[in-house]
C-alpha cells in the first residue's frame, strides 16, 4: 500500500507540473538578444557545413527553424544594406539604404531601441565595421558607399563594444581621438582582455583590427569571430539590464561573389564555430535568445554531384562526389534559414518576410 501511495503522490505532482506548463502560453521574455547574420548564407551554404565540417555543425543545436523571404522594397533580389536594414528596423527599404525607410527617413534600429531600454550593445563583423550589415544597426545613410560618414556616426551611436575591420575609415577622418573622447578605449592590434577587468560597462571598447575587411579564413584569420563574440558576451553580461549583440560572418558573401567554394565553405565553418560559442553561453545563461539568419543568399550556390564523362561523349552526375558550384556572381532571391534558441524561440518557426524577425523580437519584449 505504501508504494501505491508514493506512486499516486508522484503521479499527482507530474499532472500538476504538466498542467501548469500548459497554462503559461505566453512566451518567456528574453533578457539578452544575440542576432548572428551569415551574410550570403542560404540553405545550401549552411548545408555545406554538414558535408565539410569534421563534426556535427552547431547549427544542429537549434530547436526552431524557419525561413525568411529577403526581397527588398525596391528589388526582388536584395543587397546587404536593405537586407540588414529589414532585420534591424523591421522596414523594407531600397537596395543600398542603411537604416532608412523607402522615403529615406530614419528608421530606429533594434540596437538603438534596446539601448534606450537600458541594454548594453555590441557589434562584431569580419568586414569593416562600417560595411553594410553592421552599419545598418548603428547608422542612417542614403548610400552604403558613404563609409566615412558611416564611421563618423559611430561617435553618437549607442554602441558599447565593437570589433572588426575598417581602421582606415576611422583614421582618415581622425575619428580615433574623437571616439576616445566619447569614452571608447580603441585597440588596433588585437583582442586584449581589458574589458573583462572592469566591473561594469561604463567604458566602451572598439577593436579595429584591419585596414578594411578582416583577412579571409583561408588566409589565416584564425578564431577572431569566435573570440570576439566570447569577449563581447562576457563584457556586456556585466550589465544587469541585459544586452543586444549583432555578430556577422561577413565573408560567406564575399566567397559567393568570387564563386570560390573553398572561400564560402571555410567562412561558413568559421561562422558555425562562433555560433557554437554563443550557444554555449546561451545554454548556461537561460535568458538569452539567439537568432541565426542571413540577409540574403549569394552566388546561387549549390551542392550538385561532380560531372563525369561516360562513353560516346555523354556526361553524368556522380552522386557520391559533391562539386559545389554557383549560378551567379551576385545575390539570389532564395529564402534563407532562421534558427532560434532560447526564450521566445518558438515564435521563429514558419515562413515569413525578413521584417518579421524584427517584429517578433519587439513582440517578445513587450
Ligand atoms: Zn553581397
Amino acid at each position: 500500500m505504501k508504494v501505491n501511495f508514493i506512486s499516486l503522490a508522484f503521479a499527482l505532482v507530474v499532472i500538476a507540473t504538466c498542467s501548469s506548463f500548459q497554462v503559461s502560453k505566453e512566451p518567456k521574455k528574453p533578457k539578452n538578444i544575440i542576432i548572428m547574420i551569415g551574410d550570403g548564407m542560404g540553405v545550401s551554404q549552411m548545408s555545406a557545413s554538414y558535408y565539410y565540417a569534421k563534426k556535427e555543425p552547431n547549427f544542429s543545436r537549434f530547436p526552431i527553424v524557419g525561413l525568411s523571404k529577403t526581397s527588398s522594397g525596391s528589388h526582388k533580389i536584395t543587397d546587404s544594406a536593405a537586407g540588414a536594414t529589414a532585420i534591424s528596423t523591421g522596414k523594407k527599404t531600397y537596395n543600398g539604404a542603411i537604416g532608412l525607410d523607402m522615403d529615406k527617413e530614419c528608421a530606429e534600429t533594434l540596437l538603438e531601441y534596446l539601448s534606450k531600454e537600458g541594454k548594453s550593445t555590441g557589434l562584431i563583423s569580419t568586414s569593416s565595421i562600417t560595411h553594410a550589415t553592421p552599419a545598418s544597426f548603428f547608422a542612417h545613410e542614403k548610400s552604403r558607399k558613404s563609409a566615412a560618414s558611416i564611421a563618423k556616426q559611430m561617435l553618437e551611436a549607442p554602441v558599447d563594444f565593437f570589433a572588426g575591420g575598417g581602421l582606415k575609415y576611422f583614421e582618415s577622418g581622425s575619428l580615433i581621438k574623437d571616439l576616445e573622447s566619447k569614452g571608447f578605449s580603441i585597440n588596433t592590434t588585437g583582442l586584449d582582455k581589458s574589458p573583462l577587468r572592469l566591473n561594469n560597462t561604463s567604458t566602451k571598447f572598439g577593436y579595429l583590427l584591419a585596414s578594411d575587411g578582416m583577412p579571409k579564413m583561408i588566409n589565416g584569420r584564425g578564431e577572431f569571430l569566435k573570440e570576439a563574440s566570447e569577449l563581447c558576451i562576457e563584457f556586456l553580461n556585466k550589465d544587469e539590464d541585459g544586452f543586444f549583440i549583432m555578430i556577422e560572418g561577413s565573408q560567406i558573401d564575399w566567397g559567393g561573389h568570387a564563386n570560390n567554394s573553398q572561400y564560402v565553405i571555410s567562412e561558413v565553418l568559421d561562422f558555425d564555430q562562433a555560433v557554437g560559442a554563443v550557444l554555449d553561453f546561451a545554454e548556461k545563461d537561460g535568458n538569452t535568445l539567439v537568432i541565426v539568419t542571413a540577409d540574403h543568399e549569394t552566388g546561387g550556390f549549390t551542392l550538385g554531384g561532380k560531372s563525369k564523362k561516360v562513353p560516346f561523349g555523354g556526361l553524368v552526375s556522380d552522386y557520391d562526389e559533391i562539386d559545389p558550384s554557383f549560378s551567379t556572381r551576385g545575390h539570389s532571391s532564395a529564402m534563407v534559414p532562421v534558427l532560434a534558441f532560447g526564450p521566445g524561440a518558438e515564435m521563429f518557426s514558419g515562413i515569413y518576410e525578413n521584417t518579421e524577425i524584427h517584429a517578433k523580437i519587439l513582440k517578445l519584449l513587450k
